[in-house]
């Protein structure tokens, strides 16, 4: 049944200001099931303004950090309980796997139970200050509104990234998720009402990127933004921001280096790889998209992982035994069949896949086949430049100063994966190793706990772990006087 979705602001859903409203299509059945509102300037105002008079006036800017806390870890427990329901929605409006979804969303709650547990430890600190009476001290408040802006890839869990942390703070956010996949971000509203955090906390406006989200980006009461996407589109935003002074944090693409050395555990190394590429069908961001591989062990690694490849299901997202569901956009589907033309005509041979799969099931969605390019040199457009999709380019290498020389040999520094039994190289490979994030013999671990985010092109900050708070904190210095003698000379700095 065709959902009609409606923004959220100020704790009400109401209609967009302009009366519009625009498709989401399921890519695995090519069918249109919601509409999402447009947002124009007027609900985006509507939007920042609501979050503005939240962090001011209302409850929110009074309500104690422990009480926050509380009304988090209550967020936590009724996205637990509706888990199974929004990792459907998710799966229709961007074509996940459920099996990977259901997972994701079970696992989510946690963000807000760390998080909201942190609510209350955020501390100052009294300075021993080198002047004579003086009671000096630093305090730690909320930076102010938040523009969250979110890709399609995982709208929810960027929810769980950016607000927890955010909502931790005492901020007040205004989510502006992808165009298609804004469907989970609105009901998920539903659940932030039910949990009684005051109006205007929390809000949503959809829209196209350029419009609702660059309107967001640019409004002079936001004062910090966090954003989730493509570098060019990172670029943009960071521009945007900068006219305003506004804080930023970006979390973009990558091109990351997944290093098997010839001393690895192949089998385990085979599934690292093959997980890091084509489980969601590529399209994260940390899709560890070239694999370097040790030259003594290659054909017969790269041959384990055509097997493998091979043999992936590839179909319906909510079934339980597909490996590898539709690209989510059709845009994106189009840019990876193009840079499969580009790495062809680059001289890169492909030996699995490398064109859109055929067959009754998916004849009506956006299906890629899982795609291995040999012979790739580090130069290549196919090894420098994110595909975000389910397409992995082979490099051969001699020893570890070859591996980290390609490895750190691109614009992008978010993650890289080492296949390695020797300790000390493995030591040595993440020092050596220019990106945010590092696996040792496992790939595509995240958690609450860790920090997530890049270097380089990748972008700026970090999102999970205790310090991420910190994004969303401003530093007050507070001196007061204890002596009630006027100063001696009031012209000169004390
Ligand atoms: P995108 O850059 O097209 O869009 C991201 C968000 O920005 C969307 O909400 C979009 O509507 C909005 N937007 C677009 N143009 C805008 C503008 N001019 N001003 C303000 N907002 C604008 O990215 P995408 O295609 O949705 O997502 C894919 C990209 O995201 C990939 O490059 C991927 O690597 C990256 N990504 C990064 C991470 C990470 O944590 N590092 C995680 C997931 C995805």
């Amino acid at each position: 049944m065709m959902q009609k979705y409606q923004l959220f602001i100020d704790g009400q859903y109401c209609d967009p200001t302009s009366g519009e409203w625009f498709d989401s299509v399921n890519p695995y059945t090519g069918e249109v099931w919601a509409q999402i509102p447009r947002a124009d300037r007027a609900d985006v105002d509507r939007a920042v303004a609501a979050a503005s008079r939240a962090l001011h006036d209302g409850p929110w800017a009074t309500m104690t950090p422990s009480a926050r806390g509380k009304l988090m870890r209550r967020l936590g427990d009724l996205v637990a309980e509706h888990a199974d329901r929004l990792a459907e929605i998710e799966v229709r409006d961007n074509g996940k796997l459920l099996a990977e979804m259901a997972g994701q969303v079970r696992y989510h709650p946690e963000w807000w139970y760390y998080f909201g547990g942190l609510a209350d430890k955020v501390e100052g600190s009294v300075v021993p200050i080198d002047k004579p009476d003086l009671l000096t001290y630093t305090t730690s408040e909320p930076v102010g509104v938040v523009a969250a802006l979110t890709a399609w890839n995982s709208p929810l869990l960027f929810i769980a990234w950016k607000c927890a942390p955010a909502i931790a703070a005492g901020c007040t956010v205004v989510i502006k998720p992808s165009e298609y996949t804004s469907a989970s971000t609105l009901e998920y509203m539903e659940l932030t009402k039910q949990a009684g955090f005051p109006d205007g906390v929390f809000n949503v406006v959809t829209g196209v990127g350029a419009e609702t989200g660059a309107m967001l980006v640019e409004h002079r009461d936001v004062a910090k933004v966090t954003f989730t996407g493509s570098d060019v589109t990172g670029r943009a935003v960071y521009q945007s921001a900068a006219k305003g002074l506004k804080r930023v944090s970006l979390e973009l693409g990558g091109k990351s280096p997944n290093i098997v050395f010839d001393d690895a555990n192949l089998d385990a190394a085979a599934a690292g790889v093959v997980s890091g590429i084509f489980a969601a069908t590529g399209q994260t961001c940390i899709a560890g998209s070239r694999l370097l591989v040790q030259n003594s062990i290659k054909d017969r690694f790269v041959e384990k992982l055509v097997g493998m490849g091979q043999t992936a299901r590839i179909g319906d997202p909510m079934l339980p035994d597909v490996n590898i569901g539709p690209v989510t956009t059709p845009p994106q589907f189009q840019k990876i069949l193009d840079y499969i033309d580009v790495a062809r005509t680059e001289g890169a041979r492909c030996v699995l896949g490398g064109k859109r799969a055929e067959g009754d099931d998916v004849a009506n969605g956006l299906f890629v086949e899982p795609t291995i390019f040999v012979d790739v040199t580090n130069d290549m457009r196919i090894a420098q430049e994110e595909v975000f999709g389910p397409v992995l380019s082979v490099i051969g290498f001699d020893d570890e100063d070859d591996a980290v020389r390609i490895g750190n040999d691109v614009i992008y520094g978010l993650a890289a994966g080492v296949w390695t039994k020797d300790i000390g190289r493995a030591v040595r490979m993440t020092k050596a190793l220019k990106a945010g994030m590092v696996w040792v013999n496992t790939y595509r671990a995240v958690s609450y706990m860790m920090p997530f985010g890049g270097i380089k092109g990748s972008g700026i900050g970090r999102e999970s772990g205790m310090k991420s708070i910190n994004e969303f904190l401003e530093t007050k210095s507070v001196w007061i006087s204890t002596s009630d003698a006027a100063p001696a000379n009031p012209f000169i700095q004390r």
